[in-house]
């Protein structure tokens, strides 16, 4: 029995080649692991034309971890940060900040429309204690791509600082430090590179990684103690995932002959493609609009029909070798199926038959959900 296709937004599936990495023990201080770990950190810094401005620092754990050692240790604790939300991972964002004590705002734009710059400028102008700016690149709640183009560009004019979670963005939508400045870029080993789960990163701007020495509330999340010891000894400070580090570089390895970011993006765009037109093609709805559809994953509505129930239809797709994803909104009932992933379309079109074959099964002949978006 092989394994099912995992089209989640991560852990997600990985190819074997990622997975045999795995099968070598490494000593946590043995140069030839501090190497592989200074090389994943060069080549993440490269995807972001980071090199100069930014330092990579790894931290383990999943990726709110990392976030939370971006917040915890980048922000100073006098200044306030405008949060972005447009949904849960948005939401998480303003839990940390209220749990490590950290004054915040936030503008809530909702599930389905994404923050305008306009009105973040106007809060900046109105707001001399806000420091920092928090947004997600791609909302993976819901699959919205947020403009962070143009939300660091108001940040900027405003003279703020900009964090960005681009967990399941970086790698597939690219970034440019260089024409999108920010001061720090949080993701992970298990999204868009296609690594496995254990640990996180963040490119942090160098001065502002400088200036925050003894100011993380967390002794294991401190980010600026976990670079110092990094940059003195080549180490991580704590015992690292050894394995998820050796499978991580196989990943980047995989992502560059790949094409990079460009050819990461525009398998996801095939898989996204293939994807939403099939099932419109079934009758099902997208929770958002065409503009804001991302390559990364896609919201849909759940059909009213009465003989419609998710997990039914989950358990049915699972048997068939599908693990799709249930919805994370609170205001409709839907679902979510992750375009990322070692899969193609020739994935994207098994998967789809075997939605005609779940359906069949539940006798649901009616995929129109209750509102049409
Ligand atoms: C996956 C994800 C995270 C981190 O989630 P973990 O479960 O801690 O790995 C944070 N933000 C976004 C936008 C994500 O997609």
């Amino acid at each position: 029995m092989t394994d099912p296709y995992l089209l989640t937004p991560g852990p997600l599936t990985t190819s074997t080649t990622v997975k045999a990495a795995m099968q070598q023990d490494w000593g946590s201080w043995d140069n030839d692991f501090n190497a592989m770990t200074a090389d994943i950190c060069r080549r993440l810094l490269d995807y972001a034309n980071a090199q100069t401005s930014h330092a990579c620092v790894p931290i383990q754990g999943s990726g709110t971890f990392a976030v939370e050692a971006a917040l915890g240790t980048l922000i100073a604790p006098q200044r306030s940060t405008l949060v972005l939300i447009n949904g849960a991972y948005g939401k998480r964002l303003a839990s940390l900040l209220d749990r490590i004590g950290r004054p915040y705002e936030v503008i809530d734009t909702g599930d389905t429309a994404p923050p305008d710059p306009q009105l973040v400028a106007q809060r900046l102008r109105d707001n001399p204690t806000i420091g920092y700016v928090a947004v997600i690149h791609c909302e993976t709640s819901s699959g919205i791509l947020n403009p962070i183009d143009a939300i660091a560009d108001v940040v900027a004019a405003e003279g703020r600082e900009l964090i960005i979670d681009s967990m399941s963005a970086f790698g597939a939508i690219p970034v440019d430090a260089q024409q999108t400045p920010f001061l720090a870029l949080v993701s992970s080993a298990n999204k868009c590179f296609e690594g496995v789960p254990g640990f996180g990163f963040i490119l942090a701007r160098r001065d502002a990684l400088e200036a925050s020495a003894g100011r993380c509330h967390s002794l294991a999340l401190d980010l600026h103690d976990q670079w110092h010891y990094m940059q003195k000894t080549g180490q991580w400070r704590y015992t690292p995932p050894t394995h998820v580090v050796a499978a991580f570089l196989q990943a980047l390895q995989e992502h560059a002959n790949e094409g990079g970011v460009a050819g990461r993006l525009a398998r996801y765009r095939a898989n996204a493609d293939t994807l939403i037109a099939g099932m419109r093609q079934r009758g099902f709805n997208t929770l958002l609009d065409d503009r804001w559809l991302s390559p990364i994953i896609t919201t849909f509505l759940s059909p009213t029909h009465p003989a419609f129930d998710f997990s039914r239809f989950y358990a049915e797709l699972k048997e068939l070798g599908f693990i799709i994803y249930p919805g994370k909104l609170t205001e409709v009932e839907s679902f979510r199926i992750g375009n990322i992933g070692h899969l193609d379309t020739s994935v994207i079109e098994q998967l789809l038959l075997a939605v005609d074959t779940a359906l069949a099964n539940l006798g649901v002949d009616n995929c129109q959900p209750a509102i049409a978006s």
